[in-house]
C-alpha cells in the first residue's frame, strides 16, 4: 500500500484576503469563516459590493411563506366559529 500523506496537499488562496489555505482547512477554500461569510455576502449581494448591507432574498421569500402559511389556518379555524 503506498503511504497515505500530505505530499498531494495544494495549498490554494483564499479568495477574500489571499492567505494560504489547504483542502485540510476546516474553512476551505477560505482562511476563515470570517472570510467565507464575506464572500458568500458578495455574491449574495449580486455585484460583489462590499459597501451595503447584506439582504438575503431567500430569507425574505422563506418569511413570507411562514407568514401565508399561518394566515391560511387563521382562515380554517374561522370557519368553524
Ligand atoms: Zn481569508
Amino acid at each position: 500500500m503506498p503511504k497515505a500523506g500530505a505530499s498531494k496537499i495544494k495549498p490554494l488562496r483564499c479568495p477574500t484576503c489571499g492567505t494560504l489555505v489547504t483542502v485540510a482547512d476546516p474553512e476551505f477554500p477560505f482562511c476563515s469563516d470570517r472570510c467565507r461569510v464575506i464572500d458568500l455576502g458578495k455574491w449574495a449581494s449580486g455585484a460583489y459590493r462590499i459597501s451595503s448591507p447584506v439582504h438575503d432574498p431567500e430569507l425574505l421569500d422563506e418569511l413570507d411563506g411562514l407568514r401565508s402559511e399561518a394566515k391560511q389556518r387563521d382562515r380554517d379555524r374561522g370557519e368553524n366559529g
